[in-house]
């Protein structure tokens, strides 16, 4: 599927189809015009994922750095060798997969001023109610998924935000992939 999103889609694919751990990640670069190591490893997985090329990478985290801090001459000194390090271009050539769920939940803990890690499991649950308020999730609705947190059944809470997103029932899949989510949600809108 490489190739086939174009940059301008990602911020209504964003509201749409991501995931809320990838959701939080393009805000968050959108806002902040930067994002940290372990944010740019999960969302930059992600989009290769769902199908951007390496010279749409480039452009994509080149164009949001260039707005904040990073002149273009930085970008391409310090970060463009990891984004092509990640599609395999440098180094060991290791073509690097997608984090799957169960890696986001397990390691390297979101700290201040992250913004990586799986909302279900790293946020005060205070604060991901106030942002499932803010994305105009029903109260009972943000009840259960509260309640799955609580259960510890992060993806089981991620689920519902997908039913409750969709306007499904039962979205008949079991979560375990970032990239499954997407491409349930795209199957189901397209
Ligand atoms: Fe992301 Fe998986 Fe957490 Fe959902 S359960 S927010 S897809 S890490």
């Amino acid at each position: 599927n490489i190739g086939k999103i174009s940059l301008e889609q990602i911020d209504n694919l964003s509201l749409k189809s991501f995931p809320l751990c990838m959701r939080n990640l393009h805000k968050a670069l959108r806002e902040n015009h930067h994002l940290r190591h372990g944010g740019r490893m999960q969302y930059g997985l992600f989009l290769k994922g769902i199908g951007l090329t390496l010279e749409q990478a480039l452009q994509f985290w080149r164009a949001e750095f260039v707005k904040g801090k990073v002149d273009a001459d930085k970008f391409d000194k310090t970060y463009a060798y990891s984004i092509r390090h990640s599609f395999g271009k440098e180094g060991k050539r290791t073509d690097y997969t997608p984090f799957s769920c169960m890696k986001i939940i397990l390691s390297n803990a979101p700290s201040q001023g992250d913004h990586h890690g799986c909302p279900f499991r790293h946020s005060d649950p205070e604060l991901l109610k106030q942002k499932l308020q803010s994305y105009k999730i029903p109260g009972n609705g943000i009840n259960q998924i509260l309640d799955l947190v609580k259960g510890m059944h992060y993806q089981l809470a991620c689920q519902k935000y997908f039913e409750l997103t969709h306007g499904v029932d039962d979205c008949n899949f079991s979560l375990n992939h970032p990239n499954q989510y997407f491409a349930e949600s795209q199957s189901l809108l397209n």
